[in-house]
C-alpha cells in the first residue's frame, strides 16, 4: 500500500534500455519446438502466466494462490484464476464481469505476463515515539530474501569498482504498510536489477511508553495487499503508467477503491474504512490495549 515515491520517480526518469528477453523466448521456443514438436509447445504457451516467489519468502506460491482462491471476498473471476505452478503465483485469463468499468484487470495480467516480477513476504517494524508531544512515526519494511541477502543497487565508486548500497524500506508517515512494490532493484547477492513485491505478514509495534505487540495480518488484509501491490503497482509499472498514489491525480485513488471495495465496507460521508486491523494498531499506539 505504500511505496518508495520518490526514489520511483528517480530510477524511472532514466530507464535502462530492455533487457534482451524476447530474443531468449524466441530461441527457447525454437529449441523445444525441435524437441518436443507444435502441439507442446502451444500448450506451453497457453499456461499462465507467474511471479516468482522468491526462495526466501515464508509463504510458498502455493500458499500466495490459497491467500486469493479461499478468500470469498476476492471476486471469482480473480479466484478462478489464480493458481501456482512450482515457484510461480500464477493467474490465467481474467474474464470480469461485463456491467462495470473495471480499472485493474489489465493491470494484473500484465504483471503476470512481464516476467520481470518476483513477490516475497515481509516483517516490518513500527516504531512510535514522542518528541515533545509530537509522535514521530518510523517504519521499517524488511523483505524475507535468503540468508544474509538485501535489496539496494550498485554504485560505480571507481573505474573498475561497484559497490553496493543497501536501500531499506522505510516510511516516517503515520500509517500502516501491509505491502510495498519496488521496481527495479538489485540485492547484494544479485546484479540483475527486477522488480520486488513484498506482503507483510508480521508488524511488530513498539510505541511511546515502550509496550510493544506484534500484530499479524489476517486473510483480508493480505488478499488485499496482494491484488493491490500487483494490480495497481507492479501492473502499471509494467504498462508504463503512473501508478503512485497522488493527491491530485484520481487514476490510482480510483483503482486502489475499487480493489478496497472488496473487503472494506463504505464510510458514511465517503470513502472506505480503514481495516480493523490498522485500527487495532492505531489504538494500541494511542495508549490502548
Ligand atoms: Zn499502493
Amino acid at each position: 500500500m505504500r511505496h518508495a515515491q520518490r526514489r520511483r520517480e528517480r530510477e524511472r526518469a532514466a530507464p535502462e534500455p530492455e533487457p534482451p528477453r524476447q530474443a531468449a523466448a524466441v530461441s527457447w521456443v525454437e529449441q523445444l519446438q525441435r524437441s518436443a514438436g507444435n502441439r507442446a509447445v502451444g500448450r506451453l504457451l497457453r499456461a499462465p502466466a507467474g511471479i516468482t516467489v522468491h526462495s526466501g519468502s515464508t509463504l510458498s506460491a502455493a500458499d500466495f494462490a490459497a491467500k486469493l482462491k479461499k478468500n470469498k471476498k476476492v471476486p471469482d473471476w480473480i479466484r478462478q484464476s489464480a493458481g501456482s505452478s512450482g515457484a510461480s503465483l500464477t493467474m490465467g485469463k481474467l474474464t470480469p464481469p461485463s456491467g462495470r468499468i473495471w480499472l485493474f484487470d489489465d493491470a494484473l495480467t500484465a504483471a503476470f505476463r512481464s516476467g520481470n516480477w518476483e513477490l516475497t513476504t515481509a516483517k516490518s517494524k513500527i516504531e512510535v515515539k514522542d518528541n515533545g508531544g509530537v509522535r514521530k512515526w518510523r517504519q521499517m519494511v524488511t523483505p524475507d530474501l535468503s540468508k544474509g541477502e538485501r535489496i539496494g543497487f550498485y554504485m560505480k565508486t571507481g573505474p573498475d569498482e561497484t559497490t553496493f548500497s543497501p536501500t531499506p524500506l522505510h516510511s516516517e508517515s503515520a500509517e500502516v504498510i501491509y505491502g510495498w512494490t519496488q521496481p527495479d532493484t538489485a540485492t547484494n547477492k544479485r546484479q540483475e536489477k527486477k522488480g520486488l513485491v513484498v506482503i507483510v505478514t508480521e508488524i511488530e509495534v513498539v510505541r511511546p511508553d515502550g509496550k510493544r505487540k506484534v500484530f499479524k495480518p489476517g486473510p483480508d488484509v493480505m488478499a488485499e495487499a496482494i491484488i493491490h501491490e500487483i494490480g495497481i503497482h507492479a501492473g502499471r509499472i509494467a504498462m508504463g503508467r503512473p501508478d503512485v498514489h497522488s493527491d491530485t491525480d484520481s487514476s490510482v485513488a480510483d483503482v486502489v477503491e475499487q480493489i478496497g471495495g472488496f473487503f472494506r465496507p463504505e464510510r458514511t460521508g465517503g470513502g472506505l474504512d480503514k481495516s480493523p486491523l490498522t485500527k487495532e494498531i492505531f489504538a494500541f499506539v494511542a495508549g490502548g490495549k
